[in-house]
């Protein structure tokens, strides 16, 4: 696994050095993360490499996975969907057994370090063993909170403003809130398996399997299988694009443990591409690093058509490579890409399907604003400023002080 100095040609000694001066006021201190599953989604992505550089940094950086059942999970998905403004509704009592599940979690995960970090509405809950004096409790929300139904929101605010300080990721996603908040972009690492150059013979040694012809134009969408991520509407535009260009589609991704209708979206995916040879729906195992990188790369164009987003990483990680980038203009992902000087932003399904014709008609086109997407993430998105603006959150919680007088 990479190590701080491996950052250095990439990012500059003066970023490293800035962490390690950072890092010197959080000697020692334990900081605990939460979240609801150790793969699959943005959330784990970013813990697996954020929690050994905090580590390397001198901190008592650790991390743990609420537990839960089928019940939980539902509805913490009808939670998620329902933030995000889409269709779902969670009662009084689907709410309670939520709280109940964190109860049932508080044997295994010890509530007990200086920083409890504690990630997304799922175990939003382990609040209530707040008390001890000292520690700060800091709710990261990784959700597009700009449109959530009202109803859902009023059960969760309580428990949010019980913490000493929430975060979120752009500054659409903040609401109203009587606690301090804090805005943090999250990031991707550069040097980890899925992002990392590939030679050539890589990336055709990683797509052997798969039966695809790289000679052929080829759109990609990689995410989970989830409605949000609209790849039904993802065929729906390459099948208007296909009508001009002979290309390729593949949707590529896996289920989370933490969300329960993937299944079913899958099915329908399977059933809009049933009759088309060139759409390849490739059901990935978590961990699949080298398969996602080698996918994006092969890519002709990168589609991240989702109906909602949090962040959108993996609008990241194809800036980062270069790619021509058709991505609808939701969540996080404005804040990413803007439109014609990053990438193309689309509304509807015929929008995308202009914008990947556009990108496919001209390469040279989807070349500079690939550049220039690349240039974006490494001066924003990268993990190293990420880093650094934990260390500066921790710091400041834990001292009661503003972040921008450190
Ligand atoms: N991802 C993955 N395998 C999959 C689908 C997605 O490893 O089957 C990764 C993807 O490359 C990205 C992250 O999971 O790093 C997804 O983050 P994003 O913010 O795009 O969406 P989320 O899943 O958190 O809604």
């Amino acid at each position: 696994m990479p190590l701080l100095d491996d950052y250095k040609d990439m990012v500059g000694q003066s970023v490293i050095e800035e962490l390690r001066v950072l890092s010197e006021h959080l000697k020692g201190a334990s900081i605990k993360n939460v979240n609801s599953t150790a793969v699959g989604g943005g959330v784990a992505e970013i813990l697996h490499r954020m929690v050994p550089l905090l580590r390397e940094l001198g901190l008592d950086a650790r991390w743990d996975v609420i537990k839960g059942g089928e019940r939980f999970f539902q509805i913490t998905k009808n939670i998620h969907n329902a933030l995000h403004g889409a269709d779902a509704s969670v009662s009084a009592d689907d709410f309670e057994y939520l709280l109940e599940t964190n109860r049932s979690n508080f044997d295994n995960i010890a509530c007990d370090c200086d920083v409890m970090f504690i990630h997304d509405p799922q175990p939003i809950g382990l609040v209530e063993n707040k008390g001890r004096e000292g520690q700060k409790w800091i709710w990261r929300c990784h959700i597009d909170l700009s449109v959530p139904k009202k109803e859902v929101w009023d059960l969760l605010k309580p428990y949010v403003e019980r913490y000493d300080s929430a975060v979120f990721s752009a500054p659409v996603f903040s609401p109203e809130l009587s606690i301090r908040q804090f805005l943090i972009s999250p990031s991707i690492d550069p040097l980890s398996e899925k992002n990392r150059e590939l030679a050539r013979d890589e990336i055709e040694r990683a797509l052997s399997p798969f039966n695809l012809d790289l000679e052929k134009p080829m759109i990609v969408q990689v995410s989970r299988f989830d409605y949000l991520k609209d790849p039904v509407g993802v065929i729906e535009s390459y099948k208007i694009v296909k009508e001009n260009i002979d290309c390729q589609l593949v949707l590529a991704g896996g289920t989370a443990t933490d969300d329960p209708e993937s299944e079913i979206v899958l099915e329908k995916v399977r059933e809009a591409a049933a009759d088309d040879p060139d759409i390849h729906v490739l059901l990935i195992p978590s961990g699949s690093d080298t398969i996602i990188n080698a996918l994006q790369r092969a890519a002709s164009v990168v589609m991240q058509k989702s109906l909602r987003e949090g962040f959108g990483l993996t609008v990241t990680e194809a800036l980062w490579k270069g790619k021509p980038l058709v991505a609808s203009a939701v969540g996080g992902i404005p804040l990413q890409v803007k439109h014609r000087y990053h990438g193309l932003l689309c509304h509807s399904v015929e929008g995308a399907a202009y914008a990947v014709k556009q990108f496919l008609n001209s390469p040279e086109f989807g070349a500079r604003l690939g550049e220039n997407g690349r240039e974006h993430v490494r001066h924003n998105y990268l993990l190293t400023r990420h880093l650094k603006e934990y260390l500066l959150l921790f710091i400041a919680v834990r001292h009661d002080a503003d972040i921008i007088t450190l």
